[in-house]
Parts: structure tokens; sequence; C-alpha cells
């Protein structure tokens, strides 16, 4: 078998993904979690835009995944347009123990159609699906949802892990593969 040259090896991808949702449905602990198997269960989130860049491996290929965080900007006014230029992918996050922020998933996606590529490849991320107890909108709600709108479903847990390198995985391996469609 051949050895890849330095070159092959180095050739890579990058998409840039964004995390949008109502504040505090965990969006920068599901990033924490994914990126640096790192919980907060008390973070505040600070102002101001962040991304963090991660490696991953689709097919033999290394991508670099660039993740963004509204870092709480959502809290003062709508995200900039800047938030969402270039973006591939998209994560529409809510809280599955808050239907309010369910309630504004159509919001969202408006926000992310009028900003972005009409085909960027977003995932409706149900979060916090440790809360049992205080589950307020029903998995088949979340799933109803993103069939309608033709969006991925799943849900998550920042919290204990639960689907979350699963959520970011699916987004980069649909962009990877319409890509690599186009390219053939
Ligand atoms: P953001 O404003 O959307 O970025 O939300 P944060 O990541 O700051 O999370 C808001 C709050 O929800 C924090 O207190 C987190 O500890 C908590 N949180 C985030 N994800 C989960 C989860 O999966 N389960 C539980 N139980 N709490 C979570």
């Amino acid at each position: 078998m051949e050895e890849k040259t330095e070159e092959e090896k180095t050739e890579d991808y990058l998409f840039k993904i964004v995390l949008v949702g109502d504040s505090a449905v965990g969006k920068s602990n599901l990033l924490a979690r994914f990126a640096r198997d790192e919980f907060y269960p008390n973070s505040k989130s600070t102002i101001g835009v962040e991304f963090q860049t991660q490696k991953m491996e689709i097919n033999g290929k290394e991508i670099k995944a660039q993740i963004w965080d509204t870092a709480g900007q959502e809290r003062f006014r709508a995200v900039t347009s800047a938030y969402y230029r270039g973006a591939v992918g998209a994560l529409l996050v809510y809280d599955i123990s808050r239907r309010q922020t369910f309630d504004s998933i159509g919001r969202w996606l408006n926000e992310l159609h009028t900003h972005s590529d009409m085909n960027v490849v977003t995932i409706l991320v149900g979060n916090k699906s440790d809360l049992k107890d205080a589950r307020d909108v029903a998995t088949s709600e979340g799933k109803s949802l993103a069939e309608a709108q033709g969006l991925f479903f799943i849900e998550t847990s920042a919290l204990d892990s639960s689907n979350v390198t699963n959520a970011f995985q699916t987004v980069v391996k649909e962009i990877y593969n319409i890509l690599s469609r186009k390219v053939m």
C-alpha cells in the first residue's frame, strides 16, 4: 500500500458550522463537550462571537469543523449577519425542558435562511435529554418539525454526553457527502 505524501495528508476541508437557538439552551456546553469534553454547570456566556476548530476524519479525509457559538449575543439583539456568512452547516438548538425555546425554532430557521445559503445542512437538536422529569417537548414533536422542514433531528445531552458527537458528525458527514457528489 502506498504511503500518502505529506501534501495529500494535509489536504483538508474547512466547514463553517453555526450554533443557533435561544439563550441558555446549551449551545456553549454542546461545543465545550464536543471540542474539549468539558461541561459547565453554571456557565455564564461571555459576550461576543467565538468559534472553535475541531478536526474530524470522514472517509479518510481530514476535515476541520469551525464551529461558531453566539456566546450570548442572542440575549441582546438578533445575531449579526456576519455570524451566518459562509456557514455550510447549522445546529438549531432548543431545550426539551422549555417549550418556549422550541417555539422559537421557526424564527431561528427564518433568520438562518435570511442570512445564509438555503442549502445549509441543518440539524434540529433537542438538548438536555437528561432532564427526563422536566420534559416539556415530546421527542415526536421534534421529529415532526424536523421532517416538515427537511432537517436532521437528534436529542442530546451536553451534561451526560449523549449524542453530542453524533449531532456534529451528522452535519459534517452530510456536508462532505454533498461536496463529494458535486466534485464527481
Ligand atoms: P447557551 O446560552 O445556549 O450557550 O447555553 P449554555 O451552554 O450556557 O447552558 C445554559 C445552562 O444550561 C447552563 O447552566 C448549563 O450548565 C445548562 N446545560 C447545558 N446543557 C445541558 C444539558 O445537556 N443538560 C442539563 N441538565 N443542563 C445543561
